[in-house]
């Protein structure tokens, strides 16, 4: 059997794995029992990591030994500017790293954004591994589609520390439309709509034929989830007496648990119209005369969707925008597909049915999709067998800064990925030996309000007159929007080393330590694993052997081909089992775990 290979959605709150079994896309449970993992990392007091639920749980009574929601900062580069937008979202402070990345400092120890990405990727990868009973390596990891060129390459960078090789990176909401797609044989429009933990992203997808083509993508990498519950928050924290109210509002610990109480009252206000909220002992935790206090109020549905107010008119206006990109109206979609845990609230389903004039599908489970459409994709790449084309867009413009701080486009967003774009330019001086030509991501006219990806750096020109020195940069996306670029000197036909330098990748001595770190862990849980699973097989012989003998006296009493013939199926299964922990076999210990426990729990294998 060919290597397995793995579908991951990487998300803000949770993310989730999934692989193709038997020709349907399915998710693969966590060890811990869930079909989600939190993306919550933490530090126990012997330094030890724990991640996921566990790390959740910690968060409680640890929270200085905890990050979560960090996919919001990963890849980015850590100005004060976004040390200041991260403490109004997270507790937890950020640091830079050495190249500019974002670190965290967790129980003491400062951890760059790709490892804390890297070790749930990682528990993610170990999920998989106990599911086959062997190595995974290969996977399709899903990314939001306004995610830029950096946000890309550290996504990468984590799957590499982790020990992932990623066969591709895909946006979320294609990846959901193939999950569906694929699963009912749709055509016509899809337009999902993607709103998760951190991040939102509209794609309007073409379906025909088992071509997904992106006719316009978009959306808000710093709006999803947590800024909903931050509206909550700081309502809350308004409500906290005074002198009381600054120091609360600054506390790591009161706001945390604000913050997980205003999450709570969100989810509860899906389903009810009011929630109740009680959080007590807030104060000051770092002060020797500290004094607590508490918050007890009702939030009703309908004020929680006044203070959204402005987070829903953002969401509308990115659709507005995707809709003018695809130059279609609304109403031409055929189907709404909604994915991301926060498209469970009541207002955001009226939203998006009033814009678009149709109640979205239920055919979507908005925390499975997206996984489910990666293991799709994983699946296509390995064995080519033609049942879905993607043809995906760059969600962004890309360009080179030129004079008077204005951006000259080279590509522009939403045009379809893979593309190739080159243009000339000139030294801004005659006899200039170096150029530097700084690169822009972004939809604004000048470079001030773009992101800046780095520079290409051509040394060693001849010097001469200017409109001689001819340079060309050649801009190449690939299928997965990730940048490279060429600059040659036309002159000489020289083409230098190009380099990105702002990106803010791990030095490599540093890369290569953490991957070390990760698959020494890796492998000790690993071996953990196959011991726990040969445990719970010994455990499902016993129970298997009492339900043989059921079926066999049940078979005596009552003869029948069919009764035979399911005596028949546990007997092979339980020899299987039996012969596969003498052996020691791994694969064929983990695969008869995952029948018994089928067989036992009375469902279709
Ligand atoms: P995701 O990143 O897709 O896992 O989405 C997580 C976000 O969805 C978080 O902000 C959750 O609070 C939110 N969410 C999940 N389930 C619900 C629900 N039933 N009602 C309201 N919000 C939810």
């Amino acid at each position: 059997m060919q290597e397995p290979v793995i579908g991951i959605d990487l998300g803000t709150t949770n993310s989730a794995v999934a692989t193709v079994e038997g020709g349907r896309a399915r998710i693969i449970p966590s060890r811990a029992g869930g079909r989600l993992t939190p993306s919550v990392v933490g530090l126990d007091s012997d330094g030890e990591r724990v991640v996921g639920t566990p790390a959740q749980r910690m968060a409680e009574d640890q929270p200085g030994s905890v990050v979560w929601a960090t996919k919001r900062f990963l890849g980015r580069r850590c100005t004060p500017e976004l040390v200041e937008e991260a403490r109004k979202l997270v507790p937890f402070p950020l640091i830079p790293g050495p190249t500019g990345d974002v670190r965290v400092n967790l129980a003491g120890k400062v951890l760059p954004l790709t490892q804390v990405a890297a070790m749930v990727l990682g528990e993610l990868k170990l999920d998989a591994q106990a599911h086959f009973g062997k190595k995974v390596g290969r996977c399709v990891i899903t990314v939001p589609a306004n995610f830029d060129d950096n946000q890309r390459s550290a996504t990468r960078e984590a799957a590499s520390i982790a020990g992932l090789e990623v066969l591709r990176l895909v946006n979320e909401p294609t990846a959901a439309a193939l999950a569906y797609g694929l699963s009912t044989s749709f055509q016509g429009n899809a337009l999902v709509f993607d709103l998760g933990g951190g991040t939102f992203d509209v794609s309007i997808l073409e379906v025909k034929n088992g071509v997904f083509e992106v006719r316009a993508t978009g959306g808000d990498s710093t709006l999803g989830g947590e800024d909903f519950d931050q509206r909550i928050v700081q309502w809350l924290v308004a409500q906290v007496e005074e002198p009381l109210r600054e120091a609360v509002s600054r506390d790591t610990s009161s706001l945390r648990r604000l913050k997980v109480a205003a999450e709570a009252a969100k989810r509860e206000l899906t389903q009810k119209e009011e929630a109740l909220i009680s959080v007590a002992a807030l104060g000051d935790y770092t002060s020797a005369n500290r004094r607590l206090t508490g918050v007890e109020t009702v939030l009703t549905r309908s004020f929680f969707e006044t203070l959204s107010e402005p987070l829903s008119r953002r969401c509308l206006e990115v659709c507005r925008t995707v809709m003018q990109d695809a130059r279609m109206d609304p109403r031409s979609v055929d189907v709404v597909l909604l994915v991301g845990g926060m498209t469970r609230v009541p207002l955001v389903q009226r939203l998006v049915a009033d814009f678009f004039g149709r109640a979205p599908s239920t055919d979507v489970n908005p925390d499975e999709a997206v996984a489910l459409g990666a293991a799709i994709q994983a699946d296509e790449l390995v064995r080519q067998s033609g049942a879905a084309l993607l043809l995906d867009v760059a969600g962004q413009s890309l360009g080179v800064g030129v004079l008077g701080g204005r951006v000259k486009r080279l590509i522009a967003k939403n045009t379809q990925v893979p593309v190739v774009a080159r243009d000339i330019f000139l030294p801004s001086r005659a006899g200039q030996a170096e150029v530097r030509i700084p690169i822009f991501q972004g939809e604004a006219d000048f470079q001030d309000d773009n992101r800046k990806l780095g520079e290409v750096v051509l040394r060693n020109l001849q010097a001469g007159q200017r409109a001689e020195n001819q340079i060309e940069v050649t801009f190449a996306l690939s299928s997965e929007s990730i940048l490279s670029v060429r600059a040659v000197d036309l002159r000489t036909g020289m083409a230098e080393q190009v380099r990105l330098e702002a990106r803010p990748s791990l030095p490599a001595p540093e890369a290569a330590k953490l991957s070390q770190e990760q698959a020494r862990y890796s492998s000790s849980q690993a071996w953990e694993d196959a011991r726990g699973t040969e445990e719970k097989l010994r455990k499902l012989l016993e129970k298997g052997e009492k339900l043989a003998r059921l079926l066999q006296r049940s078979a005596e009493e009552n003869p029948s081909p069919e009764a035979t013939a399911a005596v028949g199926t546990v007997r092979n299964l339980l020899d299987t089992g039996r012969a596969a922990l003498e052996a020691g076999n791994s694969e064929q210990c983990a695969t008869v775990t995952r029948q018994l426990t089928q067989v036992l729990s009375g469902r279709p294998a």
